[in-house]
């Protein structure tokens, strides 16, 4: 009997990799789409000679057209990280919009469950903490970071439009900053920038004061989660983090006992309207889905760290993406 299919956009990138990893190892076909713009093929070239792996190097924003059945859409193509979306606004605002609008019409035609990307950035600079799923959001639509966040905002509103009026089966998943293998040394987000800096003896840069929050979650505790929403009967939006909470002061500090490095902290402006503080409420992950984050920071951190150190020196110099 042929294999059940799985599209999944941003296939490429690092979430989007070890969803194609995943899906393989579940025993589905998967197709990867993927223009490039914040992604690798490295991160997927161990796939290549698979038999039920297949790549399309398709921008999403434009018609999406896949041959053949497919059982589910996971909807992960976006830049991710503020500098990358601070450089390609237009792109970022085109792909959580019309490329989400494109996927929804896609799996209307396929009859394919979908799930979308979303983010904790929804909530913006929240004003609740930790965050819940029913809260609305502090978001500065014409701030740089509103061209993400909106984006995703949007998606959302799409989504339940097309589960509402179409009955089409969909997904939410919120994101809450999820780290692993793969990430991009030079993305510009927190855990790379740090590693990066350490690798390289510089200096580590900690934006304002350092008391702002986050809270890591591991890639495998996040694929987890997003396989078992997928498989739930639940369409409404789950938050998936691990709640584990630090400031990115004491983040810095981890990293430098982490790499040994003899480097300093050293602090920079803000960032403007970077949220204060982020931590997940997990509690309908959990009743809903059975699922809590596993991997401590600790051990996520190490095998992580392990992945950066085995990059070619070139990686580590490399300051910008080779395709914006
Ligand atoms: P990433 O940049 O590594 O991956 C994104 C992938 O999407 C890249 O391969 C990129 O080339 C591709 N892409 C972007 N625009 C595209 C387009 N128009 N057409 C086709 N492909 C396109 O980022 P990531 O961390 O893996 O994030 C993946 C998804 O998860 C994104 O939707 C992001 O918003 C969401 N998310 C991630 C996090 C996180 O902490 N990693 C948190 C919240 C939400
Ligand atoms: N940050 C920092 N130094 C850096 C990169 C980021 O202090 O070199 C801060 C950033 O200002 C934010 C936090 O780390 O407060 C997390 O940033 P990231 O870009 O990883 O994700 P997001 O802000 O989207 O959660």
């Amino acid at each position: 009997m042929a294999k059940e299919r799985v599209l999944i956009t941003g296939g490429a990138g690092f979430l989007g990799s070890h969803l194609c990893d995943r899906f393989l190892k579940e025993g589905y076909s998967v197709i990867a789409m993927d223009n490039l713009i914040t992604g690798d093929l490295r991160n997927i070239e161990h796939l290549f000679k698979h038999a039920d792996f297949e790549f399309y190097h398709h921008d999403v924003s434009s018609f999406v057209h896949v041959p053949g059945d497919l059982k589910y859409i996971l909807h992960f193509a976006s830049p991710a990280s503020p500098i990358d979306y601070l450089k390609i606004p237009i792109q970022t605002l085109k792909v959580g919009s019309l490329g989400t609008h494109n996927l929804l019409g896609l799996a209307r035609v396929k009859k394919a469950r979908i799930l979308v990307a979303s983010t904790s950035e929804i909530y913006g600079d929240p004003l609740i903490h930790p965050q819940v799923e029913e809260y609305y959001g502090n978001v500065n639509p014409i701030g740089p970071r509103g061209v993400y966040d909106e984006a995703k905002r949007f998606q959302e509103a799409i989504t339940m439009a097309y589960h509402t009026y179409h009955g089409l089966e969909t997904r939410i998943i919120r994101i809450f900053n999820t780290y692993g293998p793969r990430m991009r040394l030079n993305d510009g987000r927190v855990l790379p920038a740090f590693i990066g800096q350490a690798l390289r003896g510089e200096d580590l840069t900690v934006f304002g004061d350092g008391s702002q929050t986050r809270s890591f979650c591991y890639v495998d505790d996040q694929v987890e989660g997003i396989f078992r929403l997928l498989m739930s009967d639940y369409h409404l939006p789950v938050n998936i983090g691990n709640p584990d909470e630090i400031t990115i002061g004491d983040f810095a500090e981890e990293i430098v006992k982490l790499t040994g490095t003899k480097q300093k902290v050293v602090y920079k402006p803000l960032p403007q309207d970077d949220p204060k503080q982020r931590q997940p409420n997990t509690t309908k992950a959990k009743e809903i889905l059975g699922w809590e984050a596993k991997v401590s920071r600790s051990e996520g951190l190490k095998i992580t760290y392990e992945y950066f150190k085995s990059l070619p020196q070139e990686v580590l110099y490399q300051r910008d993406h080779k395709n914006f």
